[in-house]
């Protein structure tokens, strides 16, 4: 049998026909467009389906069951999106409006929590029971799988790590609070960081490459000037790894994890990032925490919300 797996970001919307091997047979990408509304979005969802069987040749009637992936706190049993504020939307009734069309098992949960899912079960989590994994991105968000059962929380909140405090006095994050994670290891404070540099003066390729327009710098392209080895780049990179890693430390304490996941493109800086991570767990943590815990890179890349969210459905129908 196959699954659909559906990955609803701000951007774009990506459907998947996957195997039960977490193959991807077919897939389809369309636009969000989420300003035209709910009832829109949900139609791009429905069309992204039908696009993916047509591109995976298969027939509705092959699919045994689809999850779908979506940031935002949800209510999964009830297939209702609470509150997600990247579309600006409350109590959206997603199962049952399409499965209007799609008489199918479906199932919806947090993008984070179903990508740690997909780890778990297809990628860099594989053969371990005791998961943690964030994803670096404009937030920073959490989930686990915790001998070997995923973690949704009382009311699907598992885990908004990005929002524990680090630094009381520290930045203002967009949720109100001071000196939250993500207020100083995500994609801004990365940014902010190197334009503090370059504003000093300091030489750097990451001038050149934005034609010294700063505003226009990201962490991929911070990255990306780390590895080839510019000092101003290498620098940011590794004082994010520093702010990064007081949260996994922290992280790692409380949930004594086998294997500590790190997504989103900023892992893409790879040993850099990943070796200033793990300086400061070590310099912070308990020794009988991290030293049994590997840190390591997400496998999934851009599959792990469609991945995930197959990995959800399974789940959920016990398998
Ligand atoms: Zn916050």
């Amino acid at each position: 049998m196959l699954y659909i797996g559906c990955d609803v970001g701000g951007t774009n919307i990506r459907s998947a026909v996957v195997d039960e091997q977490g193959r991807i047979l077919g897939d389809a990408r369309l636009r969000a467009l989420m300003e035209k509304g709910a009832d829109f979005v949900l139609g791009q969802i429905a069309d992204s389906f039908r696009e993916a069987l047509s591109r995976a040749r298969a027939k509705r009637d092959d699919i045994k069951a689809v999850g779908i992936a979506m940031a935002g706190q949800h209510d999964s049993k009830a297939g209702v999106c609470i509150f997600s504020p990247n579309f600006d939307w409350e109590n959206v009734p997603v199962i049952s409006t399409l499965q209007k069309e799609f008489p199918l098992p479906m199932f919806l949960g947090n993008d984070v929590n179903l990508a740690t899912l997909g780890e778990w079960k297809f990628g860099a989590g594989r053969e371990y029971k005791w998961v943690v994994m964030i994803t670096l991105g404009t937030g920073i968000g959490g989930g686990a799988v915790l001998d070997g059962k995923l973690m949704l929380g009382a009311t699907e909140m598992f885990a908004e790590v990005g929002h524990m405090t680090i630094l009381p006095d520290g930045p203002r994050c967009g949720c109100g609070n001071h000196g939250c994670w993500e207020a100083l290891a995500a994609r801004d404070a990365i940014v902010r960081r190197a334009v503090r540099k370059l504003q000093e003066g300091r030489k750097s390729t990451l001038s050149e490459v934005v034609n010294y327009n700063w505003r226009e710098l990201t962490p991929e392209i911070i990255a990306k000037e780390a590895n080839k080895g510019d000092e101003v780049a290498r620098e940011t990179i590794e004082e994010t790894g520093y702010w990064v890693g007081i949260g996994v430390a922290n992280l790692i304490n409380i949930f004594n994890p086998e294997v500590f996941i790190i997504g989103g493109r900023i892992a893409l800086a790879g040993e850099l990032l990943l070796g200033a991570i793990e300086r400061t767990v070590k310099a912070r943590g308990l020794s009988a925490s991290w030293q049994p815990c590997k840190i390591v890179p997400a496998a999934l890349g851009d599959d792990a919300g469609v991945l995930g969210a197959v990995a959800f459905a399974m789940e959920r129908l016990g398998e």
